[in-house]
């Protein structure tokens, strides 16, 4: 055998059964096939071989069995982003002549998407008020085929009745999807919301999250997690997974199952850091409201004790009392030195981004400028400091 051969085909094998605290990381697009017959009889879809990269290596399905079991559903499949993760499943489930319902204060890319690209393939999409389930129900047609939630609405953090929402849309015929980034699978189980008179569980049938925020947890991934309870829907995700060659990168992989381990840790203090922040802040006067679902004047406060473990992601929004202009919100966040001006939540660095109501909602509860906080592990006495001198400074 030729050196260049041998540098490709060499016979040494390390020794097997190694184990340490993370797992090995596989990367591969060429999977190796033992026989010719085996290429015919082998199938990635219930994850008992390997036939293809994106079909899944054993470092993807590590993930999705622990993402799976963190959301409390049976089946996931991984997604390049979260926005990619959610048309994942528009795609998946909606055909032409369906109607597609999102909540008013759903993650905004959705609205551009459902408005343009699904628009186009012939779905329609109506709007409802997550306040209030009955506009849901006045909003469905027969035509309804997939109802979106989200608890809270991640900017003006309204926490809805999720499991009202969802037997409204069950009667419909709809499936339901649950963006779970805020809960991340620990504030709430989003497959288990209640009961009904029956006794059967109410839940939503699919279950995504960004797993950009806290499963990454470092500012440094993009990706998402589709999670169901049932084969069916799971098949048909898969499907449309493999069709449209959804795949993620080992690296990103890894960084994610790195984090997984101090996922509650973090998320819990940061949920603490936060409330504490947005309690300083509502005892400012510079602000008209404080939204956060766990303080009583926010709007699903109730909702919010009902349904989670008292527990929550790391944001809260303030809403600045009018008398302040546009000019002197900018000023406020361009003077703030550890809150650094961008999106995203979930990693170890403070962030702020301020955001125009009356844009962004047909019903908005209040006018004026938001300012969104994202709270990371900074000492919470120097984050109360950088927004007081920053108000100063206003
Ligand atoms: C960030 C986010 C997404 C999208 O995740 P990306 O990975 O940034 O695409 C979707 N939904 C919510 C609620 C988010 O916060």
């Amino acid at each position: 055998m030729k050196k260049v051969t041998q540098l490709i085909h060499h016979s040494y094998k390390p020794p097997e059964s190694f184990e340490s605290p993370q797992p090995g990381i596989f990367k591969a697009s060429t999977v190796y096939f033992p026989s010719a017959q085996a290429v015919r009889e082998l199938t990635w879809l219930d994850k008992s071989s390997y036939t293809y990269g994106l079909h899944g290596t054993p470092t993807t399905f590590i993930l999705e069995e622990r993402i799976a079991s963190l959301e409390g559903g049976r089946y996931c499949s991984l997604a390049c982003s979260g926005l990619a993760a959610i048309n994942l499943v528009n795609l998946a489930l909606l055909k032409t002549g369906d109607q597609l319902l999102l909540p008013e204060n759903v993650y905004e890319p959705s609205v551009e998407a459902a408005d343009s690209l699904f628009k186009g393939f012939g779905v329609t999409t109506a709007y409802y008020d997550p306040m209030q389930p009955q506009t849901l129900k006045n909003a469905m047609t027969e035509k309804a085929k997939l109802v979106w939630l989200e608890a809270p609405g991640s900017v003006t953090m309204e926490f809805p009745a999720l499991d009202e929402l969802i037997k409204i849309a069950r009667a419909g015929g709809a499936y339901t999807a649950l963006d779970n980034t805020w809960s991340s699978g620990l504030a709430f189980c989003g497959f288990e919301l209640g009961q009904d008179a029956q006794g059967q569980i109410i839940g939503a049938d699919i279950v995504m999250q960004a797993l950009t925020k806290y499963p990454s947890g470092g500012g440094d991934v993009l990706m998402g997690s589709v999670v169901t309870r049932d084969a069916a829907i799971h098949r048909q995700i898969q499907k449309a997974h493999a069709l449209i060659g959804m795949g993620v990168a080992a690296n990103d992989v890894e960084l994610v199952l790195r984090s997984l381990p101090t996922l509650a840790l973090r998320y819990h203090k940061q949920f603490k850091q936060a409330f504490e922040l947005a309690q300083w802040c509502q005892e400012r006067d510079e602000f008209a409201a404080v939204l956060n679902p766990a303080l009583q004047a926010s709007p699903g406060h109730d909702e919010w004790l009902r349904l989670s473990h008292k527990t929550g992601a790391g944001i809260f929004s303030v809403v600045f009392d009018r008398r302040f202009s546009q000019a002197q919100i900018d000023r406020f966040v361009d003077a703030l030195k550890l809150f650094k001006i961008g999106y995203s939540w979930g990693g170890p660095v403070s962030l702020v981004m301020a955001y125009d109501l009356p844009h962004m909602r047909k019903h908005p509860h209040w006018d004026g400028m938001l300012v969104r906080f994202c709270i990371g592990f900074e000492d919470v006495q120097d984050l109360k400091d950088d927004l007081a001198q920053a108000l100063k400074v206003m």
